[in-house]
Formats: structure tokens, C-alpha cells, sequence
């Protein structure tokens, strides 16, 4: 198994990609910590990942609030005593024409995309510094790349994402700390089910393999990025999505 002792965290790991990535580093044979705003979500998940023989840790955490992440974080060190991989999964959409988008839709956005990115990555930082070892996975979007109508609070906090991780990489680089982002395209979860079924027909003249991702695709490219294939590669953006944006 490729990571075999490892301990890892996914946001938002209750549901859609995030609890897809949770189930593929466990069957890796990572132990696994996921943080959601739904309780039960979280719980039904470790509950399936604890069937696999892995340990587990079900948290109500908002990626959001800063406090809250510093101590959920310490609670995840005190029990396994290290933190060897953070996927920063969760996610939100609001959106909305520029025209018509509220401040609340805009700080919705950015607070749970990207500053729950940073308080994530702000948490683990001296601990993966420390162990001289660690991966930050942080899932952004095409939309931060090619920008989308509709989307220009989720397009800003994606495309900080990738900001976000280029910086971090060159902090974390001498530490043995790797920094990637994944930009997945249109991925089957509910996050996309809710959107219009025009939105949905326009998105898909615009992949060329003419067909959805699933959540295990970008939980493949998350594992390959956790697992020691993937050791001397940093501050990269692997996107996933069927060949819509070739950059
Ligand atoms: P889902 O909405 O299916 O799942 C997101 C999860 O994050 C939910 O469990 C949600 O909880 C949780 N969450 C929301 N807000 C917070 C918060 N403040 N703190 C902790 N957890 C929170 O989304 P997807 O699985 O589709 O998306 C996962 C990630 O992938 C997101 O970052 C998204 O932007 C990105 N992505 C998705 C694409 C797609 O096509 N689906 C394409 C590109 C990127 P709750 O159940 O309570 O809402």
C-alpha cells in the first residue's frame, strides 16, 4: 500500500470529491481525519473508512474559523502525533452575475475557499515544518484558471488557490513539504447537479472526452500527489477535466 502508516485530513471530506479522496488514501492504508460542517456526513464516512481496519477521527469543524482550525489541528497531533497529508477539499458556490452579486455571496465564497484554505494551511505549518515531511493538497477549479459567468467569487478564490499554493510551496519547499493544487473541470457531485441544465449542456460542448469526471478521478490525482511518486514535485496545478482547458 502507498501510504501505509500515513495520517491525512480532507475538509469537507463528509461528501462529493472529498469523501471519494478520504475512501482512496484510506484504501492506501492512510488513517484518516475528516473535517465537516455536517456532522453526520463526516461520521457516515469514517464510519465506512473504520470497516477498512483504518483509524479514524469524525470532526464538526468550519474551515472558516480560524480558532477553531488552530485546535482542531492540535486535537489531530495529540492523538496520532503527527499529520503527514491536508487535503483542502471543502468548498462552496454562490453565484451570481457580477451585476447582481451581493457582498454576502462574494464573502461566503472567499471565506470558505479561500481563507479556509489558509487557516488550514496556517494550522499545519509549523507541525509539517517540524517533522521535516508533509503534503498539502489544496483543490481548486478550471474556473480560477479560464474564469466562468456567474462565478466571479468562486473564479477569485480558486485562482487565489493556486496563488495560495505557489507561495506556500517556496516556504514549505526546504522543509520537505510539498504544496499542489488539483483544478478538476466538471465533476459529477452535488455541487454540479444543482446547476441549470443549460449551464450543464453549455459545459459539455466544451469538453473535448464529451463526458462528466467523476470524484474518483480527482481522487487519483489527489493520491498520486500524497504518495512518494510525487516527492519532487511542487507549487504544480494538475488540472483534471476531460481536456477543457489546455494550458
Ligand atoms: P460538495 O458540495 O458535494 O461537497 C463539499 C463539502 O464541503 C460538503 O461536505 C460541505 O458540507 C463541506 N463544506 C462546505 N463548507 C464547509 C466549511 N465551511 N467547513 C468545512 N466543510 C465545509 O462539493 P464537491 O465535492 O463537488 O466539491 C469539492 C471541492 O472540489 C470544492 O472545493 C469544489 O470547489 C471543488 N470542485 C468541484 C468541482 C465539481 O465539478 N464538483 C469542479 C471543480 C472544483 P455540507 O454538506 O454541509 O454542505
Amino acid at each position: 500500500m502507498r501510504l501505509e502508516g500515513k495520517v491525512a485530513l480532507v475538509t469537507g471530506g463528509g461528501r462529493g470529491i472529498g469523501r471519494e479522496i478520504a475512501m482512496t488514501l484510506a484504501k492506501e492504508g492512510a488513517d484518516i481525519v475528516i473535517w465537516d460542517v455536517n456532522p453526520a456526513d463526516a461520521q457516515n464516512t469514517c464510519a465506512e473508512i473504520g470497516s477498512l481496519g483504518r483509524k479514524t477521527l469524525a470532526e464538526q469543524v468550519d474551515v472558516t474559523n480560524f480558532d477553531a482550525v488552530d485546535a482542531a489541528v492540535n486535537k489531530i497531533l495529540d492523538k496520532y502525533g503527527k499529520l503527514d497529508i491536508l487535503v483542502n477539499n471543502a468548498g462552496i458556490t454562490k453565484d451570481n452575475l457580477l451585476l447582481r452579486m451581493s457582498q454576502q455571496e462574494w464573502d461566503a465564497v472567499l471565506s470558505v475557499n479561500l481563507k479556509g484554505t489558509f487557516n488550514c494551511t496556517k494550522a499545519v505549518f509549523r507541525a509539517m515544518s517540524k517533522q521535516r515531511s508533509g503534503r498539502i493538497i489544496n483543490i481548486a477549479s478550471i474556473i480560477g484558471i479560464i474564469g466562468n459567468y456567474g462565478q466571479a467569487n468562486y473564479a477569485a478564490s480558486k485562482a487565489g488557490i493556486i496563488a495560495l499554493t505557489k507561495t506556500s510551496a517556496r516556504e514549505l519547499a526546504a522543509r520537505n513539504v510539498t504544496v499542489n493544487a488539483i483544478a478538476p473541470g466538471f465533476i459529477q457531485t452535488e455541487m454540479t447537479a444543482k446547476l441549470p441544465e443549460d449551464v450543464k449542456a453549455q459545459m459539455m460542448k466544451a469538453i473535448p472526452m464529451a463526458k462528466l469526471g467523476a470524484p474518483k478521478d480527482v481522487a487519483n490525482a489527489c493520491l498520486f500527489l500524497a504518495s512518494n511518486e510525487a516527492d519532487y514535485i511542487t507549487g504544480q496545478t494538475i488540472v483534471v477535466d476531460g481536456g477543457m482547458v489546455m494550458v
